[in-house]
């Protein structure tokens, strides 16, 4: 069997074992094929049934969620952890909490991270959770009842050597204190690193909230540079408002970039002075309001209803911050008309499987999310290190420690694709990269 009809075979054991599981055919899908070349050089792989066993998250857990609510009513969530591979070390990722929520876009997320996590060059295996809570419009006490029903269970799955989660969509440092209140409270014990995105009155990192944003700024800069471009002058468009965005938007504009463009999920603002970060930030961070609001403080910026229009939008570079499938192939058409030099993901998944087709064809630079976005999840492994070790590091060490990583990231990601002759082909080289110190290490293990 050549590496084409192995990975084509596995890939119907997952459309059939996983029936309506869009998101994570997707995400299979594209990592797969892009695998091709890997098999026909390691037929050892096949032997081993490496990808069948790839494929399978170690473990799944899906659990009932009761709380109350400030009225006295009684809701009931549905709670997940994948748990999908430790080849490499212990799981990590985040916990997304969203009302869209399902075991598809989990195990999406968790396959995505064994490779990005492998790309950190950190020992970290790869698992995600969450819940279809929506936290929005909840109270602080029915966000913090619901955390705790949640660590209720999730506390018996989780632990310092064998899978520590952190925030995603909806788990900022609130729910993640909530959450680790209550793990300390059942476990007895101040296992610190059992939770990455702390605050840092108990063991957080600095940096960590910049991390993911700023990471992915600093990846794009190399890519950029690889192409004798840089920040310097661009025209950015950053979709979403939320912590990626905030922080790409903060860091793309200290490198001298003007980010026009900012969205939620009602709409997007347009400022063509540059947007004020800080001004975002307060609507965002501190009064959980709509981006609209921007115009209260900035009356001569734009608003536009409809989160999609975003991509109309002219700009020489494109970061989606905001979520999944969030730029489809007619969106892409429109970048490439109007110029776009390149597109960089601080969100998991938001360029479709024909979108990328349409900037890869386009002759786009492209930086994929599990490379693009990995900065996030390198930070919480430097928070491990420190909680660890018991120490803190200052911002400008974590910070100089992230730069490292994304540079590395880059660097490997962009040989790996030379490598397989898919030059300038980063999505290629972040998945081969990726897979290859998973791959080697499951084949050190025999087959569990
Ligand atoms: P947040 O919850 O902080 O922010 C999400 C933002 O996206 C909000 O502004 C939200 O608006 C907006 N949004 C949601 N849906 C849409 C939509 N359809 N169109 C436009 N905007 C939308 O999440 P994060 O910033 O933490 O995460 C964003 C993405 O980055 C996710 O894909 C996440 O998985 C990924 N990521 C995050 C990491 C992290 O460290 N935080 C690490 C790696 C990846 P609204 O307020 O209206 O809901």
């Amino acid at each position: 069997m050549n590496g084409k009809e192995y990975v084509q075979s596995v890939l119907e054991i997952v459309k059939s074992r996983n029936e309506g599981e869009k998101e994570f055919h997707d995400a299979v899908t594209e990592v797969l094929k892009s695998l091709v070349p890997v098999f026909d050089k390691h037929p050892e792989f096949i032997e081993a049934g490496l990808l069948e066993r790839f494929i399978e998250p170690e473990r799944q857990i899906i659990f009932r969620v009761p709380w109350v609510d400030d009225a006295g009513i009684v809701n009931v969530n549905r709670g997940f952890r994948v748990q999908f591979n430790s080849a490499i070390g212990p799981y990590k990722g985040g916990l997304r909490l969203h009302p869209s929520v399902n075991i598809s876009i989990i195990k999406f997320l968790g396959f995505e991270q064994i490779l990005k996590n492998s790309l950190t060059g950190l020992p970290i295996g790869g698992g995600k959770g969450g819940s279809d809570f929506n936290p929005k419009g909840k109270s602080n006490n029915e966000v913090m009842r619901f955390c705790q029903s949640f660590m209720a269970e999730l506390y018996r799955h989780i632990g310092l050597d064998t899978d520590i989660p952190a925030g995603d969509i909806g788990v900022g440092g609130r729910e993640i204190g909530f959450m680790y209140g209550y793990y300390k409270k059942l476990a007895g014990a101040n296992d610190q690193g059992v939770l990455t995105g702390k605050g840092l009155s108990y063991g957080g990192s600095l940096a960590r909230t910049e991390a993911t944003g700023y990471g992915l700024v600093y990846f794009t800069e190399e890519m950029l540079k690889d192409n004798g471009n840089s920040f310097k002058g661009k025209t950015v468009v950053v979709s979403g408002s939320g912590n990626v965005a905030i922080y790409a938007t903060k860091k793309a504009t200290e490198l001298g970039a003007k980010v026009v463009a900012l969205s939620d999920s009602n709409g997007y603002i347009y400022d063509k002075n540059g947007i004020n970060i800080d001004v975002v930030k307060d609507i965002k961070e501190v009064k959980r309001g709509r981006i609209k609001e921007y115009l209260e403080k900035v009356p001569t910026a734009q608003y536009v209803e409809g989160c999609r229009k975003i991509w109309e939008v002219k700009c020489d570079i494109a970061l989606p911050c905001a979520t999944q499938g969030e730029i489809d192939k007619q969106s892409a058409e429109i970048l490439v008309k109007n110029g776009t030099m390149a597109v960089s993901e601080g969100a998991n998944m938001p360029s479709s499987l024909e979108a990328i087709e349409v900037f890869q064809s386009n002759g786009l630079l492209f930086g994929p999310a599990k490379a693009a976005n990995a900065g996030g999840v390198a930070c919480s492994s430097l928070e491990m290190s420190q909680n660890s070790m018991r120490l803190s590091w200052t911002f400008e060490e974590v910070d100089e420690k992230l730069q490292l990583i994304m540079k590395n990231i880059y660097k490997n990601s962009s040989e790996a694709a030379k490598e397989y002759d898919q030059e300038k082909n980063i999505l290629v080289g972040a998945n081969i990269a990726g897979f290859m110190k998973v791959a080697n290490a499951m084949m050190l293990q025999g087959i569990v």
